[in-house]
């Protein structure tokens, strides 16, 4: 990063970077007012969890994968802070996937939606990617949802049988859950509407996840424990919170 202060020996670098590049993703119109409250809120959690992928995250991560790969028509859809933060891990994940990926936001405005598109579109042609990229026509809507936030594209999210969605609002998982989708959902608050609605919730950082996405791709699969067991993982990720701050308070266990 070019004017970023911070040097790679910060120890909040990761942190520092992160910020940076939502700060710029937000000058260049990609971000709704709300998204960089939304980080915080991430961010808050991430330090709970130890800004590190727990056990109950990879497991997660695991079974989405296998979901994903398995899909008929799986569909990964990206909002402003995903976009800024992994469009490129993602485009690299549609890429391997073979599948589109749909900008879908809540706070729909023109303008958002071209600097999003045009972004994507940078990586697909730098990268040179055969991977689709929807949501500038959207031609249907996600039923039971009000306003410009229920727009969709059928090819893409309508008709997926997976979806990837991360930073979701609940409002919307629940709807996509309601059309009878496998929703993966990936969000450090496992205490969220979204983390509770999603049929796999990831309880990690985006970054972290795509990342482990992509390099378990060409992996063996491991065999997995069927069906998962959202609620059980989400408690599970909840206990190791309380573990890490019982540890840290030295309470007598
Ligand atoms: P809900 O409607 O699901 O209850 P919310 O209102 O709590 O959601 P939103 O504003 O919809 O929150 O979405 C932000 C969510 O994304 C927060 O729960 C936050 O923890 C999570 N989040 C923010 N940044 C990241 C990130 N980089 N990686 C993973 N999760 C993140
Ligand atoms: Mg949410």
């Amino acid at each position: 990063m070019d004017d970023l202060a911070a040097d790679p020996s910060h120890p909040r670098y990761e942190s520092l970077l992160k910020r940076h590049i939502l700060e710029n993703a937000a000058k260049k119109g990609m971000l709704a007012g709300s998204a960089l409250i939304a980080h915080g809120r991430g961010e808050a959690y991430d330090y709970l969890i130890g800004e590190q992928t727990i056990e109950t995250a990879m497991n997660a991560t695991k079974h989405a994968l296998y979901q994903l790969k398995m899909a008929k028509h799986p569909v990964i859809s990206v909002n402003g802070n995903t976009v800024a933060l992994v469009g490129e891990d993602l485009m690299k994940l549609a890429s391997l996937l073979d599948c589109p990926i749909e900008v879908n936001i809540f706070y729909r405005t023109p303008e958002r939606m071209s600097a999003l598109l045009n972004h994507l579109d940078e990586i697909k042609q730098r990268l040179d990617l055969d991977v689709e990229v929807l949501g500038a026509s959207p031609d249907t809507r996600i039923p039971g949802l009000e306003g410009p936030r229920a727009k969709c594209c059928q090819s893409g999210i309508f008709l997926s049988d997976v979806i990837l969605v991360p930073l979701e609002d609940g409002d919307r998982c629940e709807a996509l859950v309601a059309m009878g989708k496998t929703v993966i959902v990936v969000d450090l608050n496992p205490l969220s509407r979204s983390s509770k609605m999603g049929s796999i919730t990831i309880v990690d950082e985006i970054s972290r996840v795509a990342k482990n996405l992509i390099s378990m791709f060409g992996e063996q699969e491991e065999i997995l424990e069927h069906p998962f067991d959202n609620e059980k993982n989400l408690r599970r990720s909840l206990n190791h919170i309380n573990q890490s701050l019982t540890e840290a308070s030295n309470f007598p266990v």
